[in-house]
């Protein structure tokens, strides 16, 4: 409460000055500019010589000062004032002109008049503008679309307005169904409550990012029916300290009074961070994050507040926010499996046209791996690219072209790559589609292609599953470590020399073997020990060693040792397949793409291709 006021005090405060400073100005410049504009000062021989020539109409007298009219030959008038002569023929001088009107002890202003007019209306002038620009800054500050309540930035959300269902969520079945439940509840809290049961309080989604979190949240509250209070935690952390806090108590006052209702908070980890001891512990954060503590208690878990978080960094939350009774329930919102990519593409495509012969299954399974975001920025540049090529709707080339948009970026046609760099790029392409033809536990390779991509991919080789897989085994983990060394291997073999093209293969080559040897349990030398622990699992996953340095250099020696061999054994298969490997490059040289089909229709047929 101590905070609100000297907030209240502050604002007040600097309100007072600035209408003081106003009105300074006011008074000393602009009162004198506007009241003597058009009277001229001037000295007592030039009035006495105005009023002889008759040329004075009208004098006003006072104990200091003498205003007077003048009307010159064009008739027009104009006012003097002068100072007061202790002349007593005046008067009567005055009276001799019978055209000259004149008041003496004329009084300059009620003293009052004055004071009103040049402090007290100014004073209110002031306050009546800034409180109307006040109330438009504010105004603008709480989003246009949304009502704004009081000082916080939380929305209420209507049906009407984020307009997004359940059905605009594909993929994701388990969360919704979570989060079906809560929807209920808040329908028919009777149900629940005849057998006794009371509803979480607060209910946390985790997932990396693009997964739809943010989405469900809007879809619970396109479904809900109750109002739905909608803020990230990044709003709750202001320049000054104290606001955030005072926003939390000011959201969950609001809520408390609209209940039954759903409260959201989005990217709760800049608020829910572990409070730790540490000198640059953000004394704002952790202010806010205790009040969101308190109010998280406070109210009655059968009044029917849900709060709903989401976040992509769970292991980086303070366990104060996720034990039971605050935010006890943990939905896990993953990337789609095959199943889920295929939906998510069908509900984005429903916006676009599309050919009627679109297999959505393929383009699935050329995406293993890829978000709910990046699926539909993969329809919309599919559509963006049936545009570009003046076509009414898009087609299944202009999908897969902008999975690999998406995935290595454009092509540049543009780039200049002189014939011997294509030709190594060629054969170190080959390398890798021919070994991982070549081995048992790989997938089919899908495409190949030299053109160079805008991520600086100076060509790839795709390949894709059959179906969906969840499980790696050892033998397909060696297979994929193979196939990355396979475009070395085949520059090695060919051109005896290496570029440094293969950089890219040899991190994650080294990626994968590491993991096998410190996470996976797959290598000769450990057994199933974990020598490396992952943080930060949605956000790409920072591997922490947890071993000694003796250990530590052990492992290295295993990871090399894996690489050696695959490396080894790729340019075995190179060895034994040189000439499909010398009669595929130059079909690729030629054709700069080809599919998986004429990759294996040449590896398979006996007679050589002439191209
Ligand atoms: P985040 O998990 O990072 O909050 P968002 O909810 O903001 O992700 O998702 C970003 C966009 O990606 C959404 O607006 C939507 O277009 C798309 N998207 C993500 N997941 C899905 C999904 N399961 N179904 C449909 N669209 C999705
Ligand atoms: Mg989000
Ligand atoms: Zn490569």
């Amino acid at each position: 409460m101590k905070d609100d006021k000297n907030n209240i005090l502050k604002q007040v405060l600097i309100y007072l000055t600035i209408s003081l400073i106003l009105l300074l100005v006011f008074n000393a410049v602009l009162l004198p500019m506007i009241s003597n504009s058009k009277v001229t000062e001037t000295d007592y021989s030039y009035f006495l010589e105005q009023v002889d020539e008759g040329n004075v109409t009208e004098v006003k007298l006072d104990d200091t000062e003498v205003h007077f009219k003048v009307r010159d030959e064009s008739g027009k008038f104009h006012s003097y004032v002068t100072g007061a002569m202790d002349d007593p023929d005046l008067v009567s001088r005055l009276h001799e002109n019978s055209k000259i009107v004149f008041t003496k002890n004329y009084q300059k202003d009620n003293a009052l008049f004055t004071f009103l007019v040049s402090w007290v209306l100014p004073f209110i002038f002031i306050i009546v503008l800034s409180n109307v620009l006040f109330k438009g800054i504010t105004s603008r500050m709480g989003g246009t679309n949304a009502m704004t309540f009081g000082k916080s930035n939380a929305k209420i959300y209507v049906k009407a307005q984020t307009g997004k269902t359940f059905n605009d969520v594909a993929g994701q079945d388990e969360a919704k169904e979570a989060l079906e439940e809560i929807v209920d509840f808040l329908h028919n809290p009777q149900k629940y409550a005849e057998i006794g049961a009371s509803l979480p309080k607060g209910a946390l989604l985790v997932g990396p990012p693009g997964t739809g979190k943010t989405l469900l949240a809007q879809a619970v509250a396109g479904e809900a029916n109750v109002p739905f209070f909608s803020i990230s935690g990044s709003e709750f952390v202001e320049m000054f300290v104290g606001m955030g806090a005072a926003k939390v108590r000011d959201l969950f006052k609001q809520a408390n009074e609209k209940a039954p209702c759903i409260v959201f908070i989005d990217e709760i980890d800049t608020i829910g961070k572990k409070r730790d001891g540490s000198i640059n512990s953000n004394d704002e954060r952790e202010q806010t994050l205790n009040q969101l503590l308190t109010e998280m208690d406070g109210f009655d878990g059968k009044k029917g507040v849900v709060i709903l978080a989401a976040t992509n960094r769970p292991e980086s939350l303070d366990p104060a926010l996720l034990r039971p009774g605050r935010f006890d329930r943990r939905i896990p919102v993953e990337l789609p499996d095959l199943g889920g990519r295929e939906a998510i593409l069908k509900v984005h495509a429903a916006k676009i046209k599309y050919d009627s012969d679109i297999d959505f299954n393929a383009i699935a399974r050329a995406t293993a791996g890829a978000s709910g975001a990046e699926l539909a920025n993969i329809i919309n540049e599919s559509a963006l690219r049936a545009v570009r090529g003046g076509r009414k709707s898009v087609n299944q080339f202009d999908l897969e072209e902008s999975v690999e948009v998406v995935i290595a970026g454009y092509q540049r046609k543009n780039a200049v790559i002189s014939q011997q760099e294509k030709e190594i790029i060629a054969y170190h392409e080959i390398g890798h589609a021919l070994v991982a033809a070549k081995q048992k536990n790989s997938a089919p390779v899908h495409k190949i292609t030299i053109i160079p991509r805008t991520s600086g991919a100076l060509g790839y080789t795709m390949q894709v599953d059959e179906g969906e897989k969840f499980l790696m085994t050892k033998e397909e983990a060696l297979a994929r470590i193979c196939t990355l060394t396979g475009g070395r291997s085949a520059e090695e073999l060919i051109f005896n020399s290496c570029t440094s093209g293969a950089s890219n293969d040899i991190e994650q080559a080294t990626k994968l073997a590491r993991a096998m040897v410190t996470r996976y349990g797959m290598s000769s030398g450990f057994d199933m020990i974990a020598l490396e622990t992952v943080s930060n699992q949605y956000l790409g996953g920072d591997p922490t060693l947890a071993c000694s340095p003796e250990t530590a250099s052990k492992i290295d020696d295993e990871v090399n040792n894996i690489v050696k061999r695959s490396h080894e054994k790729a340019i075995m298969i190179l060895r034994e397949n040189i000439e499909k490997l010398h009669e595929l490059a130059h079909y690729l040289l030629e054709k700069e793409t080809i599919t998986g089909d004429e990759f294996m229709g040449i590896l398979n047929s006996e007679s050589p291709v002439t191209v």
